[in-house]
């Protein structure tokens, strides 16, 4: 067993549904906030729970280049290293390498790069870039991928695409060959909910009653990621060619790359006309609270986006009367709430005055709660979407 997905309900285009991970069950559609360093910045990983957080992503290619991935693997992977019991998904590593690196050089081979703290080269494959996440030990892996530039000609689009297509084919082939070297065995995990290796074949979980886990023992499951651009002919060539291969589930990359939002949402709503029904789809790195909501109304299951938690960092917090700039001299005497209508346990006990004091001051707390507050507000944005897609709405 690695996964397994139901869809529960319909509502036009939008799914609710439940992913059940070897680390605990996911309701769909979900966000995932970003804990790129193994950590979600400023936030304990306590409250993570508290705030109802199910899965969270990290950065394959952060954690190898530090603390590296046989310090993470000795701890169990990232679930013993952090400790989160919950799931965690890591990307191929392939998207920073593209976006923090101006001198990589891309072959057939995989892709040479200088580490962005000390400069020294690096080099992804996907062989290699599959073995970092087997011992990162997240829950769903990516297969790695060439995140397109924007913009690129149809020439350049396609060869692109193709590069991908081929890497996709050796992530796989490398996982399934090494999937069973996942050091969750080596390090318990305290909610694990999978059978000992050759134990007997069925397992009920306390939690989802239904459910009935495979045979054997729990594997880490790969995704595959859609790329082919700006271009509508080339994402569903990607997306078919990509399903050939064959996934338990299905990203769809290369988007959020500087393109107009109007494109992103035109490109995700053709490229999940492709994508098969009974199988998580992802839309990697978007969105405004307004967006995802969007993205789920068009039927993607699983999102993630560094915006709560970076623009909080930067003082914007998202809001239920819209964004705002808590460092605005406006707020210094404001005794309200940030957002009345926010359930937050900071919304329920500090004012606008003291979060923009806090802000101004460059108290660490200022960090704490603005991201406290902007990742309640997204997740709360999804616990809605999905009561209202279970609701028909
Ligand atoms: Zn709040």
């Amino acid at each position: 067993m690695s996964i397994e997905f139901k869809v529960e309900a319909h509502s036009g285009a939008a799914r609710a549904g439940r992913l059940l991970t070897p680390h605990g069950e996911i309701e769909t559609p979900v966000f995932m906030p970003v804990g790129t360093a193994a950590t979600v910045k400023a936030v304990p990983q306590d409250i993570l729970e508290e705030l109802g957080v199910q899965i969270l992503l990290g950065n394959t290619y952060h954690l190898y280049l530090r603390p590296g991935v046989e310090t993470v693997r000795t701890f169990g992977g990232l679930h013993g290293f952090m400790a989160w019991p919950r799931a965690i998904l890591t990307d191929s590593g392939g998207f920073q390498v593209f976006s923090l690196n101006d001198l990589r050089k891309v072959t057939e081979e995989g892709v040479t790069f200088r580490s962005h703290l000390d400069g020294s080269l690096h080099f992804f494959s996907p062989e290699n870039a599959m073995a970092a996440q087997i011992g990162l030990g997240a829950d769903i892996v990516m297969a790695f991928d060439e995140c397109t530039e924007y913009p690129a000609d149809r020439t350049r689009t396609q060869a692109s695409m193709e590069l991908t297509l081929r890497w996709a084919a050796r992530s796989k082939k490398y996982f399934e060959e090494q999937k069973e070297q996942v050091p969750w065995k080596e390090y318990p995990v305290p909610s694990t909910q999978c059978p000992e290796k050759g134990a007997a074949n069925t397992h009920e979980t306390a939690s989802a009653g239904n459910w009935v886990l495979g045979t054997g023992y729990c594997t880490q499951s790969l995704f595959g990621i859609v790329q082919g651009g700006m271009d509508l002919a080339l994402r569903k060539e990607s997306a078919e060619r990509t399903i050939e291969i064959g996934f338990p589930g299905y990203a769809i990359g290369g988007l959020s790359v500087g393109e107009p939002r109007e494109r992103t949402r035109e490109v995700v709503e053709a490229t999940l006309e492709h994508l098969p029904k009974d199988k998580p789809r992802y839309l990697m790195g978007v969105g405004t609270p307004e967006e995802i909501a969007e993205y789920a109304r068009l039927g993607v299951d699983m999102m993630d986006c560094v915006l709560p938690t970076r623009a909080a960092r930067h003082g914007l917090l998202f809001t239920s009367e819209g964004k705002i700039s808590i460092k605005q001299a406006r707020h210094a005497q404001d005794a309200g709430p940030l957002d009345p209508n926010c359930l937050c346990r900071v919304c329920q006990r500090y004012s606008r005055a003291y979060l923009r004091h806090l802000y101004a001051s460059n108290e660490v707390l200022a960090q704490v709660l603005n991201t406290l507050h902007n990742l309640s507000f997204y997740l709360d944005t999804m616990r809605r979407v999905r009561h209202s897609i279970r609701l028909g709405e």
